[in-house]
């Protein structure tokens, strides 16, 4: 195990319970990790339900340990969110996601989006605005093409100041989709205060679909806010067909989940693409 003079964050794994190397600092690994680029982006197709031809990707952080193997953002985000390394972290996956996005467009000859999210220490910090035009400048890409993901808690820490920074994103083009919707504890007002042009509805309500009368009413009534507001919806966590076809049926344009792509490697995305040229 790796050990600093630095404040350690002791991350024990009771599940996984076993080989002395889980008893490792995984914060003092992170800095580690990102000295040696142990940090990936993957890729997951966010999809038209009615077609299933590839709109745009979610780029997932993913943290490859020589010795752990991947490490579950779940694990490692909530670590760089307290100790600030999500600065960092997010600041180099906008600008590569960024980058990412000219290369998918070559192999699929059309416009294509992409997602990031955004945690909400990044959200706050004062160099965002800065870190989100130097990704669009170095990349070349058009802020119309980039859709950021927040949760309701991050425009909720500071309200005031959230809609400062999603005016100025919004002057970028740059689109704003509601992370986790439903599973915060916020009013429906920000909807109307913010500029907010998508809603992904978790895979909490998706889960048990199509048997499940109290998650599908949610869904319904979501799309059916959605509707009338003027966003678009992308349901998350689809696995099955027939949540798929029942989403489709209830007019859910968007869909992301297992079903119809994994979040996977650059170079596997690429391969997804292609593929749909010839569909
Ligand atoms: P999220 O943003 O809600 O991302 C969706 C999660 O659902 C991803 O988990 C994805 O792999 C997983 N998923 C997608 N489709 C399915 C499905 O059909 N079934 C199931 N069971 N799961 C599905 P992942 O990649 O482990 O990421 C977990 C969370 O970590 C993300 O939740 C997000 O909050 C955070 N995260 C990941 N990458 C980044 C990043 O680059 N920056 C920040 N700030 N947070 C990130
Ligand atoms: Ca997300
Ligand atoms: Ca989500
Ligand atoms: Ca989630």
């Amino acid at each position: 195990a790796k050990e600093t003079g630095k404040a350690r964050c002791l991350v024990y794994s009771p599940r996984t319970s076993g080989p002395p190397e889980h008893d490792i600092s995984l914060e003092a690994a992170m800095f580690q990790a990102v000295r040696e680029g142990e940090f990936l982006l993957y890729y997951q197709p966010i999809v038209d339900a009615a077609t299933r031809r590839i709109q745009g990707f979610e780029t997932l952080m993913r943290w490859k340990h020589p010795t752990l193997g991947m490490v579950p953002p779940v694990r490692f985000i909530p670590i760089a969110e307290t100790n600030g390394l999500i600065n960092l972290l997010g600041a180099w996956a906008l600008k590569a996601a960024c980058v990412q996005l000219k290369h998918f467009e070559e192999a699929a000859k059309r416009p294509l989006y992409i997602s990031v999210n955004i945690s909400p220490r990044q959200f706050r910090n004062d160099k965002f605005l800065e870190v989100l035009d130097h990704a669009l400048a170095f990349s070349g890409m058009s802020g119309s093409q980039l859709v950021l993901e927040i949760t309701e808690g991050t425009l909720m820490i500071d309200p005031v100041h959230a809609e400062s920074i999603l005016v100025k994103m919004a002057e970028r083009q740059a689109r704003i989709a509601i992370d986790d919707f439903g599973t915060g504890y916020s009013s429906l007002a920000y909807l109307k205060r913010f500029p907010i042009s998508v809603l992904k509805i978790d895979r909490a309500f998706i889960k048990d679909l199509p048997d499940a009368p109290k998650d599908g009413a949610i869904c319904n009534a979501v799309l059916d806010l959605a509707k009338h507001l003027d966003l678009s919806v992308v349901a998350e966590g689809v696995e099955t067909e027939a949540q798929l076809d029942y989403l489709d049926r209830r007019g859910c344009q968007y869909i992301q989940g297992y079903l119809t792509g994994k979040p996977m490697p650059a170079h596997a995305a690429m391969a997804a693409l292609k593929e749909d040229l010839y569909a």
